[in-house]
């Protein structure tokens, strides 16, 4: 009898899950293998490529037949820990059970590495010829960005990574907003980009602070500054099509945020971070000794800035905000903030799995406020990189509470969704 998409996804994602590619140290090689070993004899060209022997990461390739764009399906391996005397079942087990398919990544995001790997083994035993080349890679360390994964491929094997597509985690959530069904393709992500503030004062006796001039303070009321709305709302072609896909139109920036307060909390809670830059202070530094009377403070901010915002128009918004005490403003570092246009073959290519999945459901953008490994092809190759992987059965807020958590598992439903998505994307995509 013939194996079905949804048995051999699960069969592999138990498989994948039974081996621990907790990052640090990774370890992904054991999965680079036996992905390889699952692969080949479906008539896919697999290398793996390392950078150090037990951190492979594996790209197959399914050759092109002529010259139409080719496509990345774009994974990683690692996961993050878990404790074992959180969870309810052994978090290497790929237990199944209520169904489900329990362990360590299974969400994020190896049930998308086991779909992602069917949908192209599919492809290959059909005899499928693409338009341009089918690209599988499964890459390490994207949890901690150490330089193993994604980002040295870019450079040192930029021949094996670069596509003019690419679907990549990071969206897919099915959601209801203002009453009707959407799915969530994420487009472009906030860039990170933290800062810290030196703020100068005069050091002292602790006992005497009538003479000393208490940096902390200062700082404390620079942070206070920083509460709130930082700037008018702005809105980028991203949040008027999600704005215009859920409420059936696109209220003025000015008014978004308090009508969607009113009419969806859901809606609202996801369009806010889309809408500016965030700014929120996480580390503090002062003085070393209960005593002493810091001179000095640093601050560090987490910052999140709009794609195509840049810090210098960032800066200009917060100095009005914190006024011309005496402080220091300094950029640590600017990472992602990179995006892809919505409007291509990509979009229209998941727009009609959407349509046939869920007649009546719409497609809708959304910005991360975090990051992916999408950054580094739009970076390095100017791909087109969307997020995407269906889930229609697991509701989004229950998912992500159990991603990087206790009991994270991937039902067997949207497992078969994800695999189906892949395969008919692919077969669309490179006809
Ligand atoms: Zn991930």
């Amino acid at each position: 009898m013939a194996v079905s998409l949804r048995e051999e996804a699960t069969a592999l994602l138990q498989e994948l899950l039974r081996l621990d590619t907790v990052n640090p140290p990774g370890n992904e090689t054991q999965a680079a293998e036996l992905l390889r070993s699952y692969l080949e004899p479906a008539g896919l060209e697999c290398e793996l490529l390392a950078r150090v022997p037990e951190r492979a990461n594996l790209v197959a390739r399914l050759r092109s037949r002529g010259d139409g764009p080719s496509l990345l399906l774009l994974c990683h391996t690692d996961t993050v820990v878990a404790d074992r005397r959180e969870w309810s079942v052994d978090p290497w087990s790929g237990a199944l059970r209520d169904g489900c398919i329990w362990g360590r990544g299974a969400l994020d995001m190896k049930g998308h590495v086991a779909a992602a790997a069917v949908a192209v083994a599919t492809l290959a035993r059909e005899g499928f010829e693409p338009a341009g080349d089918l690209v599988f890679a499964a890459t390490a360390d994207e949890e901690v960005g150490d330089g193993f994964g994604l980002s040295w491929l870019c450079e040192a094997h930029p021949e094996a990574v670069c596509t003019d597509l690419c679907v990549n985690e990071g969206g897919g959530d099915r959601v209801v907003l203002g009453g009707k069904a959407l799915y969530l393709c994420s487009t472009a992500e906030k860039m990170s980009s933290p800062f810290r503030l030196k703020v100068r004062g005069r050091s002292g006796h602790g006992s005497m602070p009538g003479i000393a001039d208490n940096a902390l303070i200062k700082a404390g009321k620079l942070i206070a500054r920083l509460e709130g709305e930082l700037d008018a709302p702005k809105l980028l072609p991203e949040t008027e099509a999600l704005l215009a896909a859920a409420l059936g139109r696109v209220p003025p920036a000015g008014e978004v945020r308090e009508l969607l307060e009113s009419l969806d909390p859901d809606l609202s809670a996801m369009v806010d971070p889309m809408l500016g830059f965030s700014v929120s202070p996480t580390m503090i530094e002062a003085s070393s000794r209960r005593n002493v009377i810091p001179g000095t403070c640093e601050v560090v901010c987490d910052c999140r800035l709009l794609p195509g915002q840049t810090q210098a128009e960032a800066e200009a918004v917060l100095r009005k905000r914190l006024g011309d005490d005496n402080y220091e403003l300094e950029w640590l570092e600017g990472i992602g903030g990179t995006r892809s246009a919505v409007d291509t073959t990509l979009w229209p290519a998941i727009e009609a799995f959407v349509a046939r999945e869920e007649p009546g459901a719409r497609l809708a953008p959304v910005i991360l406020s975090g990051f992916t490994d999408s950054h580094y092809l739009r970076e390095a190759f100017g791909t087109l990189a969307y997020g995407f992987f269906p889930m229609r059965t697991m509701e989004p807020a229950v998912a992500s509470r159990l991603i990087h958590s206790a009991d994270e598992r991937m039902p067997v439903d949207d497992l078969e969704l994800g695999t189906r998505f892949f395969l008919e994307t692919a077969r669309t995509l490179l006809l």
